[in-house]
């Protein structure tokens, strides 16, 4: 069933940043070339997450512009998902949560 109404807007935010600067392939440093923004439902609220990006430059590396994400995302929700780690481990029902955390 689609969405009838707008999801509420976060109340919190984050910042994340790769803790690694330089290329995992060839060494490099990788500039922080962008931002991306995603909204996550937790057990303690919704989050918006601003993600930083970095790239490796080096025209002939391997890796060459292929964005490497904050470690941390991976800790927080899998990729694509609105919902966190905490609630798929908990087996909750997510959309039982959205309705509560509106409350
Ligand atoms: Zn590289």
């Amino acid at each position: 069933m689609a969405r009838v109404s707008a999801r509420a807007r976060p109340e919190r935010e984050r910042v994340l940043v790769p803790g690694r600067q330089d290329c995992p392939a060839c060494g490099g440093h990788m500039r922080l070339r962008y931002e991306n923004c995603r909204s996550l439902v937790t057990l303690s609220g919704m989050v918006r997450l601003r993600l930083r990006i970095r790239r490796c430059e080096a025209p002939d590396c391997r890796r060459f512009r292929v964005p490497y994400r904050p470690e941390a995302e991976g800790a927080l929700a899998l990729p694509q998902h609105e919902f966190g780690l905490d609630v798929i481990a908990l087996g909750r029902n997510p959309i039982i949560l959205v309705h509560s955390l509106r409350r």
